[in-house]
């Protein structure tokens, strides 16, 4: 996808998140010298394959296995200082070398033990199924102008001294709720002790780093997390994340203007699934439902929860296409389909007898509409040798076509499998 004209793509999920973003970062960081997480935190897991090895990446780019990258994390993500440098250590432990091409934006917001105490404690009253790492409430303190940052650490006595009245407010939430936890100061401050080491050499304005390297036409790409659908703005709120997971999120989180940006690749499944709790109007009957599961190993990367799937449903995706402004689509996962004899898809919902052909904004709504399928023939044969368009049974190209015709926006790859070389670019 990079070329002359071609430096800056954008990687987004368009349906749910797990959309396998991981896979396709990976295969486009090949060429790329920059590769830079903008939103999201340690919930987000891209499983990365190469060989038999497989590497779970939650905050650290998956650029970081291509030697001539660079990996950036903007400004838009909240940090988990104790997670990251996990990932860089188990990185270590399997020979990747990290030193010089990891850089930390020192604008971005840092995750502490007292945030994650908030979320499992507002995960109890508010069930909407969030993984507990403290991403929403590090969120919530960022926009209540709260927040502590990275580069917050080159002045650790002032910033001591707020934190411990962060830690003293946290307390008295926790209470509130009826939260048995307390949250400590003095493990808060051992802990910037302990962080500002080996944090702050690896932190810049990242954003500056990034608009530099495109000025001398290098190439980057900016990889979010999660999907469309679980972006706080445009996805099924409240069932959502705490962040811009969209195109739009892309530019302020990695701290770039938005004209910078010349692709927004999405990527989607040939079929549909969610995790947590909220609307998923396509979702299938309970065996179909498992069978895709199974086929698909739909478990979440970090926390191992079933997902729930269902078919293509080109309404999501449709809006998908327009919130993100998306110039492409890469579809992955067609090979969980090779087995169906049909498969379905969604084209349109009915909302009180009405058809619907967009998303509506409350979840209300959503949870009501009844979406209207189309049938396609299955290929009942393996796809996962394709390596070209020409290479796939008849019918999977016809399935493509009508997703691409469905979703208004061209396919650009199709992955077969989880290995990096099962890829078509078209
Ligand atoms: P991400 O967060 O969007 O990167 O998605 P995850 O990493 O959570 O989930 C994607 C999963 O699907 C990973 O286990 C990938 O190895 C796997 N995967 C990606 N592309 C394909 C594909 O084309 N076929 C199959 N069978 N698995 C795939």
């Amino acid at each position: 996808m990079f070329g002359p004209k071609t430096h800056c793509i954008v990687v987004v999920g368009a349906q749910w998140g797990d959309e396998g973003k991981g896979k396709l970062v990976d295969v486009l960081a090949e060429q790329a010298d920059y590769v830079v997480r903008y939103q999201g935190g340690a919930n987000a897991g891209h499983t990365v394959c190469i060989g038999d090895a497989q590497f779970i990446l939650q905050q650290i780019p998956s650029g970081i296995l291509h030697d001539r990258c660079t990996c950036v994390v903007g400004n838009g993500v909240v940090l988990d200082p104790e997670t990251f440098f996990q990932e860089l250590d188990g990185l270590a432990a399997k020979g990747v070398k990290t030193a010089g091409r990891i850089f930390v934006s020192d604008r971005a917001h840092l995750v502490l033990p007292y945030h994650k105490l908030l979320d499992k404690a507002h995960e109890k009253s508010q069930n909407i199924g969030t993984t507990g790492r403290g991403i929403g409430p590090t969120y919530e303190d960022k926009f209540g102008r709260r927040g502590v940052r990275v580069g917050d650490l080159r002045h650790l006595d002032s910033t001591k001294a707020v934190l411990s009245e962060r830690v003293a407010r946290a307390n008295k939430l926790l209470a509130m709720m009826g939260g048995t936890e307390v949250a400590s100061e003095e493990q808060h401050h051992a802990l910037l002790d302990r962080l500002a080491p080996r944090l702050l050499p690896l932190a810049f304005d990242t954003g500056r780093q990034v608009f530099q390297a495109l000025r001398e036409g290098r190439r980057v790409l900016l990889e979010g997390a999660q999907g469309a659908m679980l972006d706080v703005d445009h996805g099924t709120y409240p069932f959502v994340t705490s962040s811009n997971t969209t195109s739009g999120g892309a530019a302020t989180g990695a701290g770039i203007g938005p004209t910078a940006i010349d692709e927004v690749l999405g990527v989607v499944k040939a079929y549909t699934t969610r995790v947590g709790n909220g609307p998923l109007p396509t979702q299938a009957d309970p065996e179909t439902e498992e069978e895709l599961r199974k086929l698909g190993g739909e478990f979440g990367a970090v926390t191992g929860r079933p997902r729930r799937c269902g078919w293509f449903d080109a309404t999501v995706v449709r809006y998908s296409v327009r919130v993100n402004g998306l110039t492409g689509l890469a579809v992955t996962k067609l090979d969980v389909l090779d087995t169906f004899a049909e498969v379905p898809v969604g084209t349109d919902y009915l909302l009180d007898g009405q058809p619907c052909d967009d998303l509506p904004a409350d979840v209300q709504s959503l949870e009501r509409v009844n979406p209207r399928y189309e049938t396609l023939p299955g290929w009942r044969r393996p796809t996962t040798g394709a390596r070209r368009m020409a290479d796939l049974p008849p019918e999977a190209r016809a399935y493509l076509d009508r997703l691409e015709d469905l979703s208004g926006a061209p396919i650009r790859y199709v992955s077969v499998g989880t290995r990096r070389d099962q890829i078509i670019e078209v």
